[in-house]
């Protein structure tokens, strides 16, 4: 259930009471929150005098469910807004690693001359193979620091383990938990404690259920900033790398209340899939894409195979700002 206790009330009895009901308590804006597990249907009388709102829940789906908060979040980092009544499809685009200067600037001229705002770029990459390149680390990351400095873009960058954690918090605008990452705790709780967006991506044997779940522990700690991203799960086919769940994102769109950005790069796994699938994202209605561009995809140090060309990049970007059109959204 989830709770919002009166404004009177203080803080050592919002822990008092949290303590009753074994809640997660939090605060937002002047009021405390409190969200206990999902068995709990109804309030002793003795404790109503101090509650504001309460909402019953069926799952442990809770701050992220649409029966808690119908509006979706809106979220927002330097100029740009995801969510909430929007109607936009925000494009990031940039490699999957960041690999130079001169790379990096290439790709943020290109996404200049686009009018797209946000660059992504990992620095801590969580590879499956350790004898393959495991990304350029803090050096990244002061590069992206630069990038933005010199372009104004806005960054998001990917959290890998909670050894570099507040690295990565001090230095990007939105933070990305990977697919590998997506249950570690450490990781979650500490974004739970932070005020800068945080985009989840769905590990690719997770069910809708758990992933929201891990949405969960970075809401209940506080941050309300959670975007959530589908990039594809693992199924019987091997003929393409993932399989994009089109299905769990409108579940997703239906049942909770946090913005949800498509990945089809990192689904499909090869480049020539790709912009029919970002096509298809964006007649979708999705919040976002996610879509990984090298200046050299062939020379690539990660995900070479289904980075996009310069020049594939820049048709689809006009192809999906006339789909946009078509389907009432806007392309920014
Ligand atoms: C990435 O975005 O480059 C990445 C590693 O993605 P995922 O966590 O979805 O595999
Ligand atoms: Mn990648």
């Amino acid at each position: 259930m989830v709770i919002h206790l009166k404004n009177t009330i203080a803080e050592t009895t919002a822990q008092q009471l949290g303590q009753q009901f074994q809640a997660i308590v939090s605060k937002e804006a002047d009021y405390f929150v409190l969200v206990t597990p999902f068995a709990l249907k109804t309030l002793p009388d003795a404790v109503l005098p101090f509650v504001q709102a309460a909402w019953p829940m069926d799952s442990d789906i809770q701050l992220a469910s649409k029966n808690y908060k119908t509006e979706l979040r809106k979220i927002r980092w330097g100029n740009t807004e995801i969510g909430g009544n929007t109607n936009h499809t925000v494009v990031i685009a940039g490699p999957c690693s960041i690999e130079s200067w001169e790379q990096i600037e290439s790709v943020a001229k290109l996404l200049k001359s686009l009018n797209i705002s946000t660059l992504r770029a990992g620095c801590y990459k969580p590879r499956t193979s350790p004898y393959t390149f495991q990304g350029l680390g803090l050096e990244g990351l002061k590069m992206l620091a630069e990038v933005r400095r010199q372009y104004g873009l806005n960054i998001i960058t990917e959290v890998k383990d909670s050894s570099h954690i507040e690295e990565v918090i001090e230095y990007t605008d939105i933070i990305q938990i990977g697919a590998k990452a997506m249950y570690d705790h450490s990781i979650l709780r500490r974004c739970g404690e932070i005020r800068k967006p945080v985009l989840l991506k769905r590990g690719f044997g997770t069910t809708l259920q758990e992933f929201v779940q891990s949405a969960e522990f970075i809401l209940s700690g506080g941050n309300s900033e959670v975007i959530l991203c589908e990039r594809g799960i693992r199924t019987f086919e091997t003929k393409t790398r993932f399989t994009f769940d089109l299905c769990g994102a409108a579940w997703l769109k239906q049942y909770t209340n946090c913005p949800v950005i498509l990945d089809p790069s990192h689904a499909m796994g090869y480049a020539y899939g790709v912009p029919d699938l970002a096509k298809a994202s964006v007649a979708f209605g999705c919040d976002g894409l996610l879509i990984e561009v090298h200046p050299n995809p062939k020379v690539a140090k990660s995900d070479a195979a289904q980075q996009l060309d310069f020049e594939v990049f820049t048709n689809l970007m006009g192809d999906i700002r006339n789909i946009a059109v078509a389907v009432g959204r806007e392309i920014i």
